[in-house]
């Protein structure tokens, strides 16, 4: 009996039989957008051999109007066919299926042509929209049509039309955004016509032996958005259309409440789908924060849809299916859901990767091949980088010894663990000591490595890692001034803090200080915290009463000596959240300063250049997260004696170090032995 019987279970279509009931969400990667469609066809096709029952493109424009961006890849001429075909049948080869997304971005299109049901601008755009009169509408549903056309033309097994996020569809659904008075606004039933006349046009363009999944908001997270009975007619009238399957979406991209980053419980939003069971006679497919064979085993047995979509899963492991089929859950790398390669990637034009998986988009240039000639690789330091690389290198065949000072792996990513929020570092964490054992390196725990114990290697990797800055402030010896491992550690903390410094790590500890309980592990409470209501009972799901973030144990004061707005170098897709959370949590937060003397009372400041308003923040405890240096003395001590060796990750260069650089720079380094 499979260990998954609900995930494995294959999924009648009638005129086609899903193998399973996992579908790869669609995802925007940028590698459309390269022009190089062999490589587009080897990223989809190793995630179709991975087992994913059902794949979906990333969003293709259907014209020059609705592409998120000018020059974002479509569908828009028949040249355009060919190229589409190399992906279809890539993925046909390696035994899958694929949908492609047709994606008309609305007033979310980044491009002065962008059009919408009313001239409205969005918060994320500086592009106010042009106003679709009647003859504009009929011209959007026919190239959504022939969009629709040519990809079955170009072989796909399927479409899905976006109507969720807040994209054109979603937009004409909402008084928000359709302030029309015309036949395409007014009513519910004029603002719902467009979704289901492209529905209906779309079915009748591709006949009836081809997939069409219609992506549905079913939690807009704005104001004055769609209530559950809306939701529930609409997916009616989707069906009876002509749709296949409806897919979830959650959340407007202008929603200023998170939905798939880190800090949003696993399987979270189940709840929106499972409220639609019954209520149509297609399958529905849930969706955000689902990421390992048990998470969406247990989505399916508690009947909260047929069908799971994951999307970011696939970049950190393509063969996440497979291994799961084959009883190989541990093994499967897992998302940590941190945004930080794939759609930090994507909003600042950049290809997108994975941080746990650099091969992600970067299949044909990063190969992994067996070595013909293997050698004995030391490797010291089991921190990101030298797990990586280690990984990367036991898997080409060299035999890899890996030495660590501590007793146990991880390095930085222990802290990290540590904070409210960021529990799936956990489980990155596991999955590397589980591949280091079954990829067979030799594990050299609680020895730290000297010059003579390295000698015999053919090549010697050093990923020491970093050490804490020190900040030299006067009075930094005094007892209540800690360091953030410390503190991470569990180090006591006193009721009122400063905390030195406010990069990542800055932020990370006014969480972890601020936070009694993580509302990540609670649904619920989780809800309450960020004001996620009902659609049944508020329209759009906010919660009448807004945010009730649970009280900060302590008062927390963040500082930085940059004018800037703290927390601009974080993540460009989640640094928002973070700051909204410890303004929940009503840290203090002051740049622009410099630190004159810590005292027994507290922390000595003055702001500016000129040295003014000297002053005493107040603080029983003050903890020190002024960033790191390179811990480079083995290193040193190494070329000093000229034996060469590779210098990697923190140890490599400190600034600006994180996890994602580590792991990348870990994996190439090992690729090229
Ligand atoms: P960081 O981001 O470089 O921040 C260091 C902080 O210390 C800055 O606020 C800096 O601000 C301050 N600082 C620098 N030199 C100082 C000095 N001499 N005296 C006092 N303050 C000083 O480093 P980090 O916070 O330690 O984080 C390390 C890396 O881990 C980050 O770069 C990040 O990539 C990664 N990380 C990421 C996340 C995430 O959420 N993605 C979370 C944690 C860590 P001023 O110079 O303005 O004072
Ligand atoms: Fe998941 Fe982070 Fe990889 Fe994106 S970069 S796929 S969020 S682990």
């Amino acid at each position: 009996m499979s260990l998954y019987p609900q995930m494995l279970a294959p999924l009648d279509l009638g005129h086609t039989v899903l193998k399973n009931r996992v579908l790869m969400g669609s995802m925007h990667t940028g590698l459309e957008e390269l022009g190089d469609w062999a490589r587009v066809a080897a990223f989809y096709a190793e995630r179709a051999a991975g087992g994913a029952a059902l794949i979906v493109t990333g969003g293709m424009a259907p014209n020059e109007e609705g592409a998120v961006l000018p020059g974002a890849a479509g569908l828009f001429t028949p040249a355009d066919i060919a190229n589409h075909q190399i992906v279809t049948d890539a993925v046909h080869t390696a035994g899958g299926k694929i949908a492609m997304q047709i994606l008309h971005a609305g007033r979310y299109a980044y491009s002065p042509k962008c059009v919408a049901p009313s001239p409205i601008k969005s918060p994320i755009s500086p592009f106010a929209p042009k106003e679709l009169d009647a003859e504009g509408i009929e011209k959007q549903i026919a190239d959504i049509v022939t969009a629709a056309a040519r990809a079955r033309e170009a072989g796909y097994d399927g479409v899905e039309i976006m109507g969720s996020e807040g994209y054109l569809l979603n937009q004409f659904l909402v008084t928000h955004t359709n302030k029309r008075t015309d036949e395409w606004g007014g009513s519910w039933a004029k603002r719902m016509r467009l979704p289901i006349e492209v529905v209906r046009r779309v079915r009748a363009a591709v006949g009836a032996d081809f997939i069409l999944i219609y992506r549905l908001s079913m939690i807009d997270l704005i104001p004055d958005g769609q209530s559950f009975d809306q939701i529930r007619e609409l997916a009616q009238a989707v069906e009876a259309a002509g749709a296949s399957m409806i897919n979830t979406g959650i959340g407007w991209h202008e929603a200023r409440i998170p939905t798939i980053a880190t800090s949003v419980p696993r399987a979270g939003f189940t709840w929106v789908t499972k409220r639609l069971m019954g209520h149509v006679s297609i399958p529905l497919i849930t969706s955000n924060r689902i990421n390992t064979p048990e998470v969406a085993e247990q989505v399916l047995a508690d009947g909260c849809a047929d069908m799971v979509s994951m999307a970011r899963p696939f970049l950190a492991d393509p063969a996440f299916v497979a291994k799961a089929a084959a009883g190989q859950s541990a093994r499967i790398a897992p998302c940590i859901a941190c945004n930080q390669a794939c759609l930090d990637h994507t909003f600042s034009m950049k290809l997108s990767s994975c941080l746990v998986n650099p091969r992600a988009c970067h299949e044909t240039e990063l190969v992994y091949a067996p070595s013909i000639a293997p050698k004995r690789i030391a490797i010291v330091g089991a921190g990101a980088a030298g797990m990586s690389a280690s990984l990367v290198a036991a898997e080409r065949g060299h035999a890899v010894t890996l030495f660590e000072a501590s007793g146990q792996v991880g390095g930085q990513l222990n802290l990290a663990r540590q904070i409210p929020g960021k529990e799936e570092f956990h489980g990155l964490v596991d999955w590397f000591a589980t591949e280091l054992a079954a990829r067979g390196v030799d594990m050299r725990l609680n020895t730290r490595a000297d010059a003579s114990a390295l000698t015999g290697f053919d090549e010697i990797i050093i990923s020491t890692g970093v050490t804490a800055r020190d900040p030299a402030i006067p009075g930094q010896d005094l007892p209540h001034v800690k360091g953030y491992a410390e503190v991470l550690r569990g180090g006591q903390v006193g009721q009122k803090v400063a905390i030195i410094g406010a990069g990542g790590i800055g932020f990370d500890v006014a969480e972890f200080l601020t936070t009694e309980t993580s509302p990540t592990l609670d649904v619920a409470e989780w809800r309450r915290e960020w004001g996620v209501g009902d659609p049944a009972l508020s329209p759009g799901g906010l919660a009448p009463e807004g945010p009730q973030p649970a009280p900060s144990p302590r008062q927390v004061t963040l500082l930085q000596r940059k004018a800037q707005k703290l927390g601009k170098g974080l993540g460009k897709t989640t640094g928002w959240i973070h700051r909204a959370q410890l303004q929940m949590k009503q840290v203090e937060m002051i740049g622009g300063v410099n630190y004159e003397a810590i005292t027994p009372d507290g922390l000595m400041v003055s702001d500016g250049p000129e040295r003014g308003n000297l002053r005493l923040i107040a603080a029983d405890t003050i903890v020190l997260c002024a960033g790191q240096v390179s811990e480079r003395s083995l290193a040193d001590e190494l070329h000093a004696a000229g034996v060469c060796a590779h210098v990697i990750g923190g140890a490599d260069i400190a600034g600006e170090l994180d996890a994602k650089r580590a792991i990348d720079q870990g994996a190439r380094l090992a690729a090229a032995l």
